[in-house]
C-alpha cells in the first residue's frame, strides 16, 4: 500500500505500477477497493476552499466526512447527502456515488460535486463537471475507482440552523403499511425504515419508519456542536462467539420494535445519533464474532418492490437465516453508469457468515434479478458477473470509457476483475 501528498507523488505511484486501485478508508464492505497494490488517499487531506457565505467547499479527496463536518458546521453548514457513517473520504463517497435518507429528494452525492480534478491513469490532471467532461463527470461519480483517482472536489453544502433533528418513529405492522408511510412522507427530508425480518404471515415486513428534518435555530434545545453524552465507547477486540445469536436478535427485535412504538411524539436527536449511530460504537464489526458478516443492499424498480420484498422475506424466513439488521429506504433516480440508485425501494441486511448463508444470498439474487434489480458495488464482495451486466444496463458505456481513459487497465480492483469491468465480458 503506497500513500501520497501531492499530486506528483500520486503522478509517480500511478506511473510505477502496471495495476492499482484506490483506497479511501475503506469502508466499503467488500473487494472494490483491494488489490495487489493500493494507493492510499487518506494521507492527501488538505481543505483547499471554504466559501462560507455561498456553502461551497473543496478539498483533497483523501479528507474525511468527519473531517469536513467539523470544519462546516460551526459555520452553518451540512454535507448535501450523507451515507451511514462519517468515516469515509469524501474521494470514497464520490467513487461509489453514495446515497442519504435524502435520496428520494436529493439525489446521490455526485449530484452536489460542482466539479472534480481526476488524474488520469495516463498521468493526465482532467477538471470534470456537468459542462467539462460531462461524460467522464458521470461515470466517475460511481465509477469504483476504475477511472482515475479522484484529487479533489468541490461540492455545494446545505444550510445549517442547528446540529440536531426532528424526529418521528412511527410503527409499521405489515409491509404495505410501513412502504405506504414513504408515499405519505415523500415530502419529509429524511426518511428511512428498520425492519424486522423476523415477522411472518401477517406481520411479514413488520417495521419502523422514521422520519426528521433540520431543526431550526428556535426548535433546537441547545447550541453546542457535540451534544454530551455522545462520546463513543469501542468494542476491544474479535468476540470468541457470536455475540448477536438469532434468538438473542429476536428478543432484541421484539423488544425495539414494541419500545418504539410507545413513542408517539417527535424527539429531539443529535446530528451524530440520527446520522452516524454505528460511529459511536468504535470497531462495532467485532460483534460478529471472527468469521464476520456480509451486507447485502440491492434496490428494485417501484413497480416490483412491494412483490419483490415479500419474496426476499419468505426467503429470508424459510432459510432460516435472519439478518442482524435489515433498513429499507425509498431511491430516486441515479445518475452516472455504475451509479446504484434507480427509482424503487432499496433494503440493506447484514447477515452473519454461518453455513448455507451463500446460499440464500444466491437465492436472493435470483429474485433481485427477476424483478429488473440491482445491488449495491460498495456493498458487494461476491456477486457473479450477470448480476453486474444485467443489473446495470449502462455497464457497457463504462467500459468504453474505461478502454479510452486507461487502455493498460492499470485501475483493476479485485472486484473490477470479478465482474469483468476491466473489459467486456459478453
Ligand atoms: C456503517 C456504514 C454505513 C454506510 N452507510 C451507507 C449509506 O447510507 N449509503 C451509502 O451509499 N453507502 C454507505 N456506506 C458505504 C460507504 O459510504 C461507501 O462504501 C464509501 O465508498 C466508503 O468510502 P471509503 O473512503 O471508505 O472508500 P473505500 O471503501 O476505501 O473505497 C470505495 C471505492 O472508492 C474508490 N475510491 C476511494 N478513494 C478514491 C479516490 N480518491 N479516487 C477514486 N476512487 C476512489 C475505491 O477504489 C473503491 O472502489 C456505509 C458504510 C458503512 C461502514
Amino acid at each position: 500500500m503506497r500513500s501520497f501528498r501531492s499530486q506528483e507523488e500520486a503522478r509517480d505511484i500511478l506511473g510505477q505500477t502496471d495495476r492499482c486501485i484506490p483506497r479511501g478508508l475503506g469502508r466499503s464492505y467488500g473487494d472494490c477497493s483491494l488489490g495487489e497494490n493500493i494507493i492510499s488517499t487518506p494521507g492527501f487531506r488538505r481543505f483547499i476552499h471554504l466559501d462560507p457565505a455561498k456553502g461551497i467547499l473543496e478539498c483533497e479527496a483523501g479528507t474525511s466526512l468527519d473531517q469536513i463536518l467539523s470544519v462546516i458546521i460551526p459555520h452553518g453548514w451540512f454535507l448535501p447527502v450523507t451515507p451511514g457513517t462519517s468515516r469515509v473520504t469524501l474521494g470514497g463517497a464520490i467513487a461509489s456515488d453514495v446515497h442519504g435518507k435524502n435520496h428520494h429528494l436529493h439525489g446521490a452525492l455526485g449530484r452536489h460535486v460542482l466539479d472534480l480534478r481526476l488524474l488520469t491513469p495516463q498521468g493526465h490532471v482532467l477538471v470534470c463537471s456537468k459542462n467539462e467532461n460531462p461524460a467522464i463527470f458521470q461515470a466517475v461519480c460511481g465509477g469504483m475507482g476504475l477511472l482515475g483517482l479522484i484529487l479533489s472536489a468541490r461540492i455545494s453544502l446545505m444550510p445549517l440552523e442547528s446540529v440536531f433533528i426532528r424526529q418521528k418513529t412511527i410503527p409499521a405492522y405489515d409491509l404495505d403499511e410501513l412502504m405506504s408511510f414513504f408515499d405519505s412522507h415523500h415530502q419529509s427530508t429524511y426518511t428511512v425504515a428498520w425492519m424486522d425480518c423476523l415477522q411472518r404471515g401477517r406481520h411479514l415486513g413488520r417495521g419502523l419508519f422514521m422520519h426528521g428534518e433540520h431543526c431550526r435555530s428556535h426548535e433546537a434545545p441547545q447550541s453546542q456542536l457535540i451534544p454530551p453524552g455522545c462520546k463513543g465507547i469501542s468494542i476491544p477486540f474479535t468476540l470468541p462467539f457470536r455475540a448477536l445469536t438469532p434468538a438473542g436478535i429476536k428478543a432484541f427485535n421484539s423488544l425495539y420494535f414494541h419500545r418504539k412504538s410507545r413513542r408517539t411524539g417527535y424527539e429531539i436527536s443529535s446530528i451524530e445519533s440520527f446520522f452516524y449511530p454505528l460511529d459511536a460504537l468504535a470497531n462495532w464489526n467485532l460483534l460478529y464474532g471472527k468469521k464476520g458478516f456480509l451486507q447485502y443492499q440491492f434496490v428494485l424498480p417501484r413497480s416490483t418492490s412491494r412483490s419483490g420484498l415479500q419474496k426476499i422475506l419468505q426467503h429470508i424466513n424459510s432459510f432460516g437465516q435472519p439478518p442482524y439488521l435489515a433498513v429499507l429506504k425509498l431511491l430516486g433516480k441515479g445518475q452516472g453508469p455504475l451509479s446504484f440508485a434507480q427509482p424503487g425501494y432499496t433494503l440493506a441486511l447484514d447477515f452473519p457468515i454461518r453455513p448455507g448463508v451463500f446460499s440464500l444470498l444466491n437465492a436472493l439474487d435470483r429474485v433481485v434479478q427477476k424483478l429488473g434489480g440491482r445491488i449495491y458495488l460498495a456493498k458487494d464482495a461476491r456477486m457473479k458477473k450477470h448480476m453486474l451486466w444485467e443489473g446495470y444496463p449502462r455497464a457497457k458505456e463504462f467500459v468504453e470509457l474505461k478502454k479510452r481513459l486507461d487502455p493498460e487497465n492499470k485501475l483493476s480492483s479485485l472486484q473490477s476483475r470479478r465482474l469483468g469491468l476491466c473489459q467486456n465480458p459478453y
